[in-house]
C-alpha cells in the first residue's frame, strides 16, 4: 500500500495546482486521473483560453508554475464593456498597478502544470487510473485502483470537475440549473491590434467576448472569442463555413478590431450553474468545479478553483506544521468557512449578470446603459470592479497576495492555544530576523456539533 498525506481524485487544472502547492510546502499527495496526460496537452483537446486574474498569477508564481508560463500569456491592460458593439464602460487601471490579469491558453497551463508536477518530489501521479473503491473513516482514507493498487492517506480531495462522482457518493446536495446558453469558442486573427484590451459585448442572446492573445505565428493580432448563443443556435453557428462564421462575428464586433481574418476550429460548451451545499465531509474536501460551476461571462470559474487550491493548501500546511492530522475536522471547518463567502458571492453575482444582460427590449437596454455609465463615473465602484477582475476583492490566501519570497515559508507558527467563548480569535505576528513571519494563533474551540 502506497501512503501519502493527501489523495486527490482529478488531475485537471485545479487538482494539479493543489498538489503542486502542497508539494512546495512538504505535504505529499497522490493524484489519480483516468485521462492520459498526452491527450490532455494535445493540440485541439482544450482550445479554451483562460483569463488568469493577477491574484491567481501570483499564486502560480509562488508555487513555481509561473516561471514555466513566462512569455506565454497576453496581459489584459484594459476591459471595455458594451451593450452591443457600443462601448459604454472602460476599465483601465493605473500602469503602476500592473495588468488586470493574463490570457493564457489552457493547453499552455496544462503543459506548465504537468511539467511542474512531474518534477515535484512529494507528488505522485497516477494517470490513466480510476478509483474502484474509496473508503473514508476516522482512521483515514483508502483507495483501491481498478488495477488493484491500493493507496492510503489522511484526506481525500475531489477535484473531478462538475460531475464529481465523489461529491455524489458523499451525498452532498448541489443547487444546479442549465442556462439556455452554449459558449462557442475559437481564436480569431484580426486586422487591428487589440491593445491588450478585453472586449465584453452584451447582446440579448448572450455575451460576446474577444479576449487579447499574443500574435499568431504569422505575426497577426489575435483574440480568443467566447460567443454565448442560445442552445438552438449553437449547432448552426459551429457548422458555418469559416467565411460565414467570420462575417457573423464581424457583425457583432463592428469596426472595433477591423476585419476578422481567420479562425481556428470551433468547439462548444453547454453552460450551467452548480453550487455544492457544503465542500467538506469526513476526511473530504471539494475544490474547483467539483464544488462550484459558473457561467464564463466574467472569466472567474478557474480563478475560484485556484483560490480553493491555495486556501486548502494554506490550511493543510498550517495544520501539518502544528502536528495536526490533515484530515482533522477543525482544518476542514476552516477551509469551508474561508471559501464559502467568496464562492457564493462570485456565483450569485455571475448568475445575476447573465440574467441582467439577457433581458431583451429597449427599456431594459436603457437601464443597463444607465447603470454602466454610473459605474463609469463613480470612482470607488470602478475600483471595486477592477479589484474583482484582479480577484483581489476576496480574502485571498497569502500566496495570492504576497511576492514569492514572502510566501515560501508560509508562516512559522510559534504557539497555538484555543480561545474561550467570547475571547477574540486572531493572531499576533512578529517578523523574525530571518524574515519569516512568526504567529501566535488563537484558534476557536469547535464544539462537537460544529466540527462535523
Ligand atoms: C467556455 C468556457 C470558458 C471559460 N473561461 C474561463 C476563464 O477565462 N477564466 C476562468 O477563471 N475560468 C474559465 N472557465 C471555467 C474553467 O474552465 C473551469 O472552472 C476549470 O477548468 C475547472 O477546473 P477543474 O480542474 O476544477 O475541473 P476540470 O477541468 O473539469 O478537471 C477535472 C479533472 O478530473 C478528472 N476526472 C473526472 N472524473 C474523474 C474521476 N472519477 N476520478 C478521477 N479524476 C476524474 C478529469 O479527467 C479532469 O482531468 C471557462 C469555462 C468554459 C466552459
Amino acid at each position: 500500500m502506497e501512503r501519502t498525506d493527501i489523495i486527490i481524485l482529478g488531475g485537471g487544472l485545479v487538482g494539479l495546482t493543489l498538489a503542486i502547492a502542497l508539494d512546495a510546502h512538504g505535504v505529499s499527495s497522490a493524484v489519480i486521473d483516468p485521462a492520459d496526460p498526452a491527450d490532455l496537452i494535445a493540440q485541439g483537446f482544450d482550445g479554451r483560453v483562460s483569463a488568469v486574474a493577477s491574484a491567481s498569477g501570483k499564486m502560480l508564481d509562488a508555487i513555481g508554475v509561473g516561471a514555466r508560463l513566462a512569455g506565454k500569456g497576453c496581459p489584459i491592460d484594459a476591459i471595455e464593456v458594451g451593450e452591443g458593439a457600443r462601448g459604454v464602460l472602460g476599465f483601465r487601471p493605473d500602469p503602476d498597478d500592473g495588468a488586470l490579469g493574463v490570457m493564457v491558453e489552457n493547453r499552455e497551463l496544462r503543459i506548465a502544470l504537468h511539467a511542474t508536477a512531474e518534477a515535484a518530489k512529494d507528488l505522485h501521479l497516477y494517470p490513466r487510473s480510476r478509483a474502484a473503491k474509496v473508503e473514508r473513516d476516522s482512521a483515514g482514507v483508502r483507495v483501491t485502483l481498478e488495477d488493484g493498487r491500493t493507496l492510503a492517506g489522511a484526506l481525500l480531495v475531489a477535484a473531478e470537475g462538475r460531475n464529481s462522482p465523489t461529491r455524489e457518493a458523499a451525498g452532498i446536495t448541489v443547487a444546479r440549473w442549465q442556462y439556455d446558453h452554449v459558449a462557442v469558442i475559437t481564436t480569431i486573427a484580426h486586422e487591428k491590434p487589440h491593445g491588450n484590451t478585453a472586449f465584453e459585448l452584451f447582446f440579448p442572446a448572450g455575451p460576446f467576448a474577444m479576449l487579447p492573445m499574443n500574435p499568431d505565428a504569422e505575426g497577426r493580432s489575435r483574440s480568443a472569442l467566447v460567443w454565448t448563443v442560445s442552445r438552438k443556435d449553437a449547432a448552426g453557428l459551429v457548422g458555418l463555413s469559416d467565411r460565414g462564421f467570420l462575417a457573423e462575428a464581424e457583425k457583432r464586433m463592428g469596426a472595433i478590431l477591423g476585419r476578422l481574418l481567420a479562425a481556428t476550429p470551433r468547439s462548444s460548451y453547454p453552460l450551467g450553474f452548480h453550487h455544492a451545499a457544503r465542500i467538506t465531509g469526513e476526511r473530504l474536501a471539494l475544490v474547483g468545479d467539483a464544488a462550484h460551476g459558473i457561467h464564463p461571462i466574467a472569466g472567474q470559474g478557474l480563478n475560484l478553483g485556484f483560490r480553493d487550491a491555495a486556501a486548502l493548501a494554506e490550511v493543510l500546511v498550517d495544520g501539518v506544521r502544528l502536528g495536526l492530522d490533515p484530515g482533522d475536522a477543525q482544518l476542514l471547518a476552516r477551509y469551508e468557512t474561508w471559501r464559502s463567502l467568496d464562492t457564493a458571492t462570485v456565483a450569485i453575482t455571475t448568475d445575476a449578470l447573465t440574467h441582467v444582460f439577457g433581458v431583451p427590449g429597449r427599456t431594459a437596454s436603457t437601464i443597463r446603459r444607465l447603470g454602466m455609465s454610473m459605474i463609469d463615473r463613480i470612482g470607488p465602484l470602478r475600483d471595486r470592479f477592477m479589484a474583482e477582475a484582479r480577484a483581489k476583492a476576496a480574502r485571498c490566501p497569502s500566496c495570492c497576495r504576497a511576492s514569492p519570497c514572502d510566501v515560501r515559508p508560509f508562516v512559522l507558527i510559534s504557539s497555538l492555544r484555543h480561545c474561550e467563548p467570547g475571547e477574540s480569535r486572531g493572531k499576533q505576528s512578529s517578523r523574525s530576523a530571518g524574515g519569516s513571519l512568526a504567529l501566535d494563533c488563537f484558534v476557536p474551540r469547535l464544539s462537537p456539533a460544529s466540527s462535523q
